[in-house]
């Protein structure tokens, strides 16, 4: 039988894996008329992103601008090109990232004034690498407006909740935005408004709903993409995986036509006129892709939905596509968690992103009981000195201490600001408490001598407001996630009330780095770095442009949205209007000559 005979659908579009780049791809795609299809291969959409705090880093983006903050995609290029860097010659990287930063504001003002994901400047929200060149304090990151729930009906249920960790009474989302409000509700008017608007909120939609429907954050794009998704009838299949990909008239050079999806069970042929996009969210739960691009030994632990387990990885490379893991430094995106335990063998994973580490009153350690980073940095770059550390010491877990004071004040992972009683969180395994730093130390099984000298030397430059070890406090990114209201630094308390507290922490990936290789329109390449025609990557499936680095808070999802957008106008054969090729030229051009 000829294959074109043997299809049972047929679109312009096939899109696997309905996260953020695949859903961001399939929308841009509809809007520029292609007939699209999704097929998602978990019963809900939303993947990985719909735990996630929902940040892009986009430099230069209109929403800053519009609220005040100025900045520039040039500024940016000049911090990138220091942190991101590039071996001489190595073109094709370095092109990637001047088109991402020159289509990152058009992109995004695609999405905001033709569809339903709207997002708002987050103002101040430091880059992570603050001292560097061309970093910048303000006008990268925006996110998300927060989305109303109850305007997808019935089809709410089908947005991935976010992870327990991240709500309260069992099903709240609460935002970066509200912590604040909500723990000083008693200190002024508008605070307790906002804070019983919120309440109220909540416990009317519990009546007809399986959680609250005000969502924010990473819950918020993805339903935003769904919504707009939904408007424009585009058909997402759920229980659907891509299974393979299929070349012209079998062909091993042929172009990609298609696909076969397995659907509940049934296998269909799907023909994709325009081309096949892989956005199944990257490698994590793939052990030999873990054990090929993530440093040793292993990490265990992920935060990526289950079901992002390589798929779009295995079936490229399966024909010819070249993934690229060298040159991604650990292959992927980090932050600290720690281990929650609630019952019998059910198990959670808290990130540690940014509300405990750096406040005042809180050290790191190593298994020697020594510090070993600046606690306040990027969770990336805590891990990674993590990685660092445990080549000499093992610090895998890193043990972050403090006293109850801190815990009562500030919160620690899992467990809230305000709370006093400390037994619950001991019993369930989660925090070790102890009277002394000794027995701390005895408990935890680190070293007691250590502990103690850490803790005195730490606690002599809470005095001064001068960390000479580490320099926590020292950088805007410190200070940002520290307390304004503590002096002289504050970043740095004294640790010195019994009873004293540890949490352990382990390395996680939020996001894979390591990916397909791509062009500048999100075109597999393969292993010659020839364009495979008719497929596509973005999101965790194309490498990433960050290259293993972690610039600022929106590393992976700016990347994703942004590139979703190029895959779908280069399918639609609008690449000339998408904007962005231009200036990546241009700059790549201006560097060559530099280097001459
Ligand atoms: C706690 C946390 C906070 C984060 N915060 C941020 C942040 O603020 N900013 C930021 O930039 N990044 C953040 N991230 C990372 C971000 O969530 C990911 O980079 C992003 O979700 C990747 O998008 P994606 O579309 O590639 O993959 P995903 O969001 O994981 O979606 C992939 C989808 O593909 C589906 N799929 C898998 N295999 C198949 C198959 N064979 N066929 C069909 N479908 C398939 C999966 O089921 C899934 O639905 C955070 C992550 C976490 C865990």
């Amino acid at each position: 039988m000829a294959q074109e005979t043997a299809w049972d659908a047929e679109v312009d579009l096939l899109v696997a894996g309905a996260g953020p780049g695949g859903m961001a791809a399939a929308l841009v795609g509809a809007m520029e008329g292609l007939d699209v299809m999704v097929c998602e291969k978990s019963g809900q959409i939303g993947g990985t992103a719909a735990t996630s705090a929902g940040t892009l880093w986009i430099p230069g983006n209109t929403q800053s601008r519009r609220a005040g903050y100025d900045d520039s995609p040039e500024k940016a290029e000049t911090y990138m090109d220091a942190l991101v860097g590039g071996a001489p010659g190595e073109s094709r990287g370095r092109d990637l990232r001047g088109v991402y930063l020159a289509t990152g504001p058009t992109a995004i003002d695609y999405y905001d004034t033709k569809t339903d994901v709207t997002f708002l400047a987050c103002g101040r929200h430091p880059d992570y690498k603050p001292n560097m060149a061309g970093a910048a304090i303000t006008g990268r990151a925006i996110v998300p407006a927060p989305f109303d729930g109850r305007l997808l009906g019935e089809d709410f249920r089908l947005v991935r909740p976010p992870i327990g960790e991240f709500m309260i009474f069992g099903g709240m989302m609460v935002g970066k935005d509200d912590i604040p409000r909500l723990i000083g509700r008693f200190r002024s008017v508008a605070n307790f408004a906002h804070a019983a608007r919120l309440l109220l909120r909540y416990l009317s939609d519990r009546v007809k709903h399986p959680r609250g429907t005000r969502i924010v954050m990473g819950n918020a794009l993805v339903a935003r993409l769904f919504y707009s998704l939904r408007k424009r009838k585009v058909p997402v299949r759920l229980d659907t995986a891509i299974r393979a990909i299929l070349r012209e008239d079998g062909r091993a050079d042929g172009r990609v036509v298609g696909a076969v999806l397995d659907s509940a069970g049934r296998t269909l042929r799907v023909r994709a006129r325009k081309g096949v996009v892989l956005a199944t969210g990257g490698f994590a739960h793939n052990k030999e892709f873990r054990s090929a691009f993530m440093p040793q030994p292993t990490p265990v632990h992920s935060l990526a939905c289950d079901s992002d387990t390589g798929d779009g990885l295995t079936l490229a490379r399966g024909i010819g596509a070249r993934i690229d893991g060298e040159g991604h430094r650990g292959g992927a995106f980090w932050t600290p968690v720690s281990v929650t335990r609630k019952a019998a063998g059910w198990k959670g994973l808290f990130p540690h992103l940014s509300l405990d580490r750096a406040k005042p009153g809180l050290i790191a350690v190593n298994a020697a009981g020594r510090r070993f980073v600046n606690e306040g940095a990027s969770y990336h770059d805590f891990v990674e000195a993590m990685f660092e550390s445990h080549r000499t010491v093992p610090t895998m877990p890193a043990w972050l201490v403090c006293d109850a004071a801190f815990v009562a004040k500030y919160g620690l992972g899992v467990v809230h600001p305000g709370t006093t009683n400390l037994k619950p969180h001991e019993a369930s395994g989660y925090l070790t408490t102890a009277p002394t730093l000794e027995e701390l130390a005895r408990k935890i099984g680190v070293d007691a001598a250590g502990l103690a000298d850490s803790v005195r030397r730490h606690n002599g430059f809470a005095l001064t407001g001068s960390d000479l070890d580490f320099g926590k406090g020292d950088t805007e990114l410190n200070r940002f996630n520290g307390d304004p209201g503590h002096g002289p630094n504050p970043c740095l308390k004294p640790i010195e009330t019994a009873p004293f507290v540890a949490v352990a922490v382990w390395p996680a990936e939020i996001a894979c780095s390591a990916g397909l290789a791509t062009d500048v329109d999100g075109q597999v390449l393969d292993e010659n770095g020839r364009v495979i025609g008719g497929l596509y990557a973005c999101g965790n499936d194309m490498a990433s442009v960050m290259a293993g680095t972690y610039p600022g808070p929106g590393t992976t999802l700016g990347p994703a949205l942004v590139f979703a957008y190029r895959v779908a106008m280069h399918a639609a054969g609008r690449s000339d209007a998408a904007g962005g090729l231009g200036a990546g030229r241009d700059a790549g051009a201006e560097r060559a000559a530099a280097a001459r």
